[in-house]
C-alpha cells in the first residue's frame, strides 16, 4: 500500500522504517528540514536500536522515502499516520498545535479517498476534531476517514515492539476502514482490538496512567521497606508471582521520566478534571513520582552533608536504557538539584550526552566512559540501568573514586555483592550500607 507518516520523531520514524519493511511503499515527512536531511543520507537522528539497518535498506531498495514538502507527502497516498508530537504544555495541558498544522495539511493536499490514522496520543475527542478540520477543509468530493490507532511501542524497544506488540487498537465505527487496517497488521500476527474512537484514545491513556500507578505503588512500599528493614527486590520477587500483579513495572527505583509517563499522567488528570471528577489516585501517583526522583539529592545530603564543591558522577542521563532521549528524565532534575547545591557534576551516558547537551549546555562536565565520569569523584549516582552501567564490576568504584559512595537509584548490585567491597552503597527500599 502506498503508506505517509507524518512525523519522523521516534513513533513516526519507527512506523515508517518498519511499515516499509513489511514492503509498503512509505513516505515519510517531517516540518524539520535537518532532520529530514539527515534521514535521506541514510543517518539516524534518533538512537534506536534495529532502526539503523531497517533505514539503511529501505532506503536503499526505495521503499522509504523522507520528504519536507505536503504535496509530495500526501497527494498520492491511500493511508496516512499522524505520528507528530503533543508535548505538555506549561500548567499540564496537551498542545495540539502540531496535531492542528498536520490536519489542516492534510486537508490541503490529499487528491484522493484516504484513511487518516492518529498514532499520537491525544486527548479524548481530538480525532472528532482532527475530523471536522478535515471534513471542513478537504475537496468535498473526498472521503476521509479519520480513525484512532495509539501508539505503544517503547523507546529502546520500539522495533520489537513493532513487529511483536502485545496488541494493536483500531478506534473507527467505519467498518471498511477497520477491515482495511486489519488488513495492513495482518502479517504482524498481534490481536486487533477494534473499538470506538473515544475508547481507544482512552486505552492509550488508561494504559500509561495504569503502568505508571504499579511505578509510583512499588516505589511507595520501597520506601516503607526501607524504614522497616524489608528488601524491596525480596517483595517485588514475591508479590510478581501472584498472577494477577506479574512481574513487570514491579521495579522500584527513582521514578518514571520519558515523553509519556509524566505528560500521559498529567494530561488524563486534566481529562477528569474537565469532566468534573477529581482522580486522587492519579494524582498521588504523580506526586509519589515527584518524592522518587528527588530521592537520589535527599540521600546525599543525609549522607554526606553539604554538597557545596563536591564532585558528583551521575551515571545515566538518558530515562531509560537504549535510548538517547532525556525527555522527563529523572537525571536532569537531579543535575539541576546538584547544581543548585553546588556540588560539581560530571555525567557519563552511552546515547543521551548530545540530547543532555542541549539542555544542560557547559554547566556540567560530559564523560564518555564510566571510568572517566569516576575518577576521583567523591559520590556516584547511578540514575539509568544502561548494561555499561549496571554491569559495571563494583571494583572500578574503588579504583577510580576517593572514599567511594554509589547512590544507586535503579537497584542494580545485589547487596551481597556489596558487601565484598568497601563501599558506601544507599539503594532504594533496601538496607543502606556504610
Ligand atoms: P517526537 O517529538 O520524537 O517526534 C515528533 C515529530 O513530529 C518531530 O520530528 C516534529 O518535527 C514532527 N512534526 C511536528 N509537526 C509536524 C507536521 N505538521 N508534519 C510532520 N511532522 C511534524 O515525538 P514521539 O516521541 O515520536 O511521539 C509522537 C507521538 O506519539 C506523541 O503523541 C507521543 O505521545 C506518542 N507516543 C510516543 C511514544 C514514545 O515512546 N516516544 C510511544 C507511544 C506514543
Amino acid at each position: 500500500m502506498k503508506i505517509t507518516v507524518a512525523g519522523a520523531g521516534y513513533v513516526g520514524l519507527v512506523t515508517s522504517a518498519c511499515l516499509a519493511e513489511l514492503g509498503h511503499q512509505v513516505t515519510c515527512i517531517d516540518i524539520q528540514k535537518e532532520k529530514i536531511d539527515l534521514l535521506q543520507n541514510n543517518r539516524l537522528p534518533i538512537y534506536e536500536p534495529g532502526l539503523r539497518q531497517l533505514l539503511a535498506k529501505n532506503l536503499q531498495n526505495g521503499k522509504l522515502v523522507f520528504t519536507v514538502a505536503p504535496h509530495l507527502a500526501y497527494s498520492n497516498t491511500e493511508i496516512i499516520f499522524i505520528a507528530v508530537g503533543t508535548p505538555e504544555k506549561s500548567g499540564g495541558s496537551v498542545e495540539l498545535k502540531y496535531i492542528d498544522e498536520a490536519a489542516q495539511q492534510i486537508a490541503h493536499y490529499i487528491e484522493n479517498d484516504v484513511i487518516i490514522c492518529t498514532k499520537s496520543t491525544v486527548p479524548v475527542g481530538t480525532n472528532d476534531l482532527i475530523k471536522q478540520i478535515i471534513d471542513n477543509q478537504k475537496a468535498p468530493t473526498l472521503r476521509a476517514e479519520v480513525v484512532s490507532n495509539p501508539e505503544f511501542l517503547r523507546e529502546g524497544s520500539a522495533v520489537h515492539d513493532f513487529f511483536h506488540g502485545d496488541r494493536i487498537v483500531i478506534g473507527t465505527d467505519n467498518l471498511e476502514a477497520a477491515s482495511i487496517l486489519k488488513k495492513l497488521y495482518q502479517p504482524l500476527d498481534i490481536p486487533v482490538i477494534i473499538t470506538d474512537i473515544r475508547s481507544a484514545e482512552m486505552i492509550k491513556y488508561a494504559s500509561n496512567a495504569f503502568l505508571a500507578t504499579k511505578i509510583s505503588f512499588i516505589n511507595e512500599i520501597s520506601n516503607i521497606c526501607q524504614k522497616v528493614g524489608a528488601d524491596i527486590d525480596e517483595v517485588a520477587f514475591g508479590i510478581g508471582h501472584d498472577k494477577r500483579i506479574g512481574h513487570d513495572f514491579l521495579k522500584a527505583g527513582i521514578g518514571y521520566g520519558g515523553s509519556c509517563f509524566p505528560k500521559d499522567t498529567k494530561a488524563l488528570l486534566g481529562l477528569a478534571n474537565d469532566v468534573e471528577h477529581h482522580f486522587d489516585l492519579l494524582e498521588a501517583v504523580i506526586n509519589v513520582n515527584n518524592f522518587q526522583q528527588s530521592l537520589p539529592v535527599l540521600l546525599a545530603k543525609e549522607t554526606i552533608g553539604s554538597l557545596q564543591g563536591k564532585k558528583v558522577a551521575l551515571l545515566g542521563l538518558a530515562f531509560k536504557p537504549n535510548t538517547d532521549d532525556i525527555r522527563g528524565s529523572a537525571s536532569i532534575r537531579i543535575v539541576n538539584e546538584l547544581l543548585k547545591e553546588g556540588a560539581i557534576v560530571r555525567a557519563y551516558d552511552p546515547a543521551a550526552i548530545p540530547n543532555a547537551q542541549c539542555i544542560l549546555g557547559d554547566r556540567i562536565e560530559y564523560a564518555y566512559n564510566l571510568r572517566f565520569a569516576l575518577h576521583e569523584a567523591e559520590l556516584a549516582i547511578i540514575a539509568t540501568d544502561w548494561a555499561q552501567i549496571k554491569d559495571a564490576p563494583l571494583g572500578v568504584y574503588q579504583s577510580f573514586m576517593k572514599d567511594p559512595i554509589v547512590i544507586d537509584g535503579r537497584n542494580c548490585y545485589s547487596l551481597k555483592e556489596i558487601q565484598k567491597h568497601s563501599l558506601t552503597y544507599l539503594s532504594i527500599g533496601r538496607r543502606y550500607i556504610f
